[in-house]
């Protein structure tokens, strides 16, 4: 079976795992920060500080950039739950934003500043696929409406400007994504003294680590906010240090296999669109596609799945789930609903190569004509 995605693993994983155990030290030590400071690197920013998920990463920006109960914050639809639910969680009002279109399934700037109000006081991109929105008209944005920018990098580690859009970005080494430590994340951020918060609400508010204590750096700990346990670990860090010297050279296979994809669905499925047509930096998460309008999803997947490819749709809109769509009633945003009406994803991970892409190509064109006979009898 060709998955959807799939984390590239193997032996230096496991020495790297190996050589923490033998160490003994398995949380808050030297892996962590030589991880911090090497993912800082990457990206291209001067320091990161690494958590337990993403979603507790997002969930640390909006606490540190002082987010709160009464506060509005524009988010897409078009994504994955967790850039939602972390609103929710310090006590502010997602407000569903549209998308500029199908194929650009980024945050619509127009239906951004509709949707302004006097409680606005963040934003939250996602760099979608792991493609980039445009920073120099989102912070134009930000900076006249004076809102928070924060940017859910998730999809796309290892793009310079990932994460750097705004106030703070924040990165997912989940399994599926283009590095991971299985589950793990890093936050970024323009102000060092809003990094430096992110950094204190990551470990209970505590001004010292029990690392520095027993090294004699500090003798005690003070405690300045009520904060979280979201650290990353040893182990984590470890697999994350390798990860990370190899995902250069994954993200340039996700990109090349992005390129065939989209040649060959040009030539063997032309009435498939798929979206970000124009150059656009990206980490090249995901393959989505917009199948036809009317075509029957659910029956092309079936097929696809029975020439062996897997295939899942990114995302169901999240004002459709029930939790939203009882507490936010009535939202409408057309050209989400559109999008993820016709949206499918299709195999994407650096193990694949060019015969793979073609073997997902010749099912999709095969479910599609045997669609086509199927309403033409
Ligand atoms: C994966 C993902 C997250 C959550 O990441 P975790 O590390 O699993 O918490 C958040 N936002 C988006 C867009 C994602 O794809």
């Amino acid at each position: 079976m060709l998955l959807v995605a799939e984390p590239s693993l193997g032996e230096e994983e496991k020495a790297a795992l190996a050589a923490v155990i033998d160490a003994g030290w398995i949380t808050m030590g030297d892996r962590v920060r030589a991880f911090e400071k090497a993912f800082a690197e990457t990206q291209g920013v001067p320091d990161s500080v690494a958590v337990s998920s993403a979603t507790a990463g997002l969930h640390l920006a909006l606490a540190a950039l002082g987010i709160g109960p009464g506060d509005e914050v524009l988010v897409p639809s078009a994504t994955f739950v967790a850039t939602a639910n972390v609103v929710l969680h310090v006590g502010a009002t997602p407000v569903f934003v549209d998308v500029e279109d199908p194929a650009l399934p980024l945050m619509s700037l127009d239906d951004a500043a509709a949707k302004v109000t006097g409680r606005t006081r963040a934003v939250m991109l996602v760099d979608y696929a792991g493609y980039l929105p445009d920073a120099g008209r989102w912070r134009a944005f930000a900076h006249a409406h004076g809102l928070r920018l924060i940017e859910d990098a998730a999809h796309a580690a290892g793009v310079r400007g990932a994460g750097t859009i705004g106030d703070a970005g924040v990165f997912s080494f989940y399994g599926n994504k283009n590095m991971t430590t299985a589950e793990g994340g890093a936050v970024v951020a323009r102000d060092p003294a809003v990094l430096d918060r992110v950094h204190n609400l990551r470990g209970h508010g505590m001004t010292t680590s029990v690392q520095q204590r027993l090294s004699g750096h500090a003798s005690g700990y003070d405690v300045i906010a009520p904060g979280f346990n979201y650290r990353m670990d040893e182990l984590r860090a470890a697999i994350g240090l390798v990860q990370l010297a190899k995902l250069p050279a994954w993200n340039e296979k996700r990109k090349d296999l992005t390129g065939l994809y989209r040649t060959r669905l040009a030539d063997a499925c032309p009435d498939i669109a798929v979206p970000f047509a124009e150059p656009r930096a990206s980490a090249h998460h995901i393959m989505p596609v917009l199948l036809p309008d009317g075509v029957d999803r659910p029956r092309v997947a079936d097929s696809l799945r029975a020439d062996g490819v897997q295939t899942s749709v990114h995302y169901a809109p999240l004002h459709h789930f029930t939790y939203y769509r009882e507490r936010f009633p009535g939202v409408s945003l057309p050209r989400t609903e559109a999008f993820a009406r016709r949206e499918l994803t299709l195999p994407l991970h650096p193990k694949m190569d060019a015969a793979d892409v073609d073997t997902v190509v010749r099912a999709l064109a095969r479910a599609l004509s045997s669609q086509r006979e199927g309403i033409a009898a």
